[in-house]
C-alpha cells in the first residue's frame, strides 16, 4: 500500500483531479509534502508532473479533490490570504525561467515588486544577497538571460524563487539541459539551501543523480496516478513496470 499520509505536512493533496477539455490528466491521487524534506517527483514524459505542480500553486484549477497548503485550501481563500500564502513559496518553472528583457538583478527583484512596497534600495540589497547565495558573481547582476550559461540561468531563477524568503520551493526539472557537472553543482546548491535555510523542496526531475544525492523521498506519477512514494531504496524495490525500467533498465 502506498503511504500517503504524514503527521506534519506542508502540503496535503487529497484525491486530486486535474484535466483539460474532456480529458483528465490527473485522475485522483493523494500525497503529502513533509516540512523540511526534498521530495522528488518522477514519472514518464507527459504523465502530469508539471500539471500537478501548476495545480499545487493555483495556476491550474482542480476538478475534484483538495489541496491544502500550510493547512489551508487555496480554493476557498480570499485574495488577501492568497497573496500571503503565495509569498511563502517560490517556483522555478520548466520553461521560461527568466524574463528575457530584464537583467539578472531585475529578474530577482521582480517578485518583491509584485508583492510589496519594499523601498528600491532595500530591494536591491535583498536581490544582491540572493544572487550571492546561489553562487553567482556580483558582475553577473547586469547580464541579460541571453548572456548567461544554462547553469547561470537556473541559479538566477533560483535566486528569484528565493526572493521572498519562501518556506517551500517548487522546481520543475531544474537540471534538465545542464551538463553533468553543472547538474551536480545545482544539486549541491539545492542541498545546501535545504540544510542552511531549512527549505522544503518539491522537485520534478528526470535526473537519477539528483534523486540519489538530494531527495529524501520520491513520488512516482504515471498515467495520472501515484505509482509509489517512498525512499529511493523503496522505489528501487518496486515492481511497477515503469519504475523497474527506470531504475534497472538498459539506460539506468
Ligand atoms: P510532464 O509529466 O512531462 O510534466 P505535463 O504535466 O506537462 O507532463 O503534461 C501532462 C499532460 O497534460 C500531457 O498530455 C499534456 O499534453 C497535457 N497538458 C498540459 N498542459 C495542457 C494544457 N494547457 N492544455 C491541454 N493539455 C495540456
Ligand atoms: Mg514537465
Amino acid at each position: 500500500m502506498v503511504d500517503t499520509t504524514t503527521p506534519d505536512p506542508i502540503i496535503s493533496i487529497r484525491d486530486l483531479v486535474v484535466g483539460f477539455g474532456d480529458r483528465n490528466v490527473i485522475e485522483g491521487f493523494s500525497l503529502d509534502v513533509r516540512k523540511g524534506e526534498v521530495l522528488g517527483i518522477i514519472g514518464p514524459s507527459g504523465s502530469g508532473k508539471s500539471v500537478t505542480l501548476r495545480a499545487l500553486i493555483g495556476l491550474l484549477p482542480k476538478r475534484a479533490g483538495t489541496i491544502e497548503v500550510f493547512g489551508q485550501d487555496y480554493a476557498g481563500m480570499s485574495v488577501r490570504d492568497r497573496v500571503a500564502v503565495e509569498r511563502r513559496w517560490g517556483v522555478l518553472f520548466q520553461q521560461g525561467a527568466l524574463f528575457s528583457s530584464l537583467t539578472v538583478l531585475e529578474n530577482v527583484e521582480f517578485p518583491m515588486r509584485e508583492h510589496f512596497d519594499i523601498p528600491r534600495k532595500l530591494r536591491r540589497e535583498i536581490a544582491r544577497f540572493k544572487i550571492d547565495l546561489v553562487g553567482l558573481s556580483p558582475e553577473s547582476e547586469n547580464l541579460y538571460p541571453a548572456e548567461l550559461s544554462g547553469g547561470m540561468i537556473k541559479r538566477a531563477a533560483l535566486a528569484r524563487a528565493l526572493a521572498l524568503d519562501p518556506d517551500i520551493i517548487f522546481l520543475d526539472e531544474p537540471t534538465a539541459g545542464l551538463d553533468p557537472i553543472g547538474a551536480a553543482r545545482f544539486d549541491e546548491l539545492v542541498l545546501s539551501l535545504k540544510t542552511a535555510l531549512g527549505l522544503t523542496v518539491y522537485m520534478v526531475t528526470h535526473d537519477l543523480d539528483s534523486l540519489v544525492t538530494v531527495c529524501d523521498r520520491i513520488a512516482a506519477i504515471g498515467q495520472g496516478k501515484l505509482l509509489e512514494v517512498g525512499t529511493l531504496a523503496e522505489l528501487q524495490a518496486s515492481d511497477d513496470p515503469w519504475l523497474v525500467d527506470y531504475f534497472h533498465g538498459p539506460r539506468a
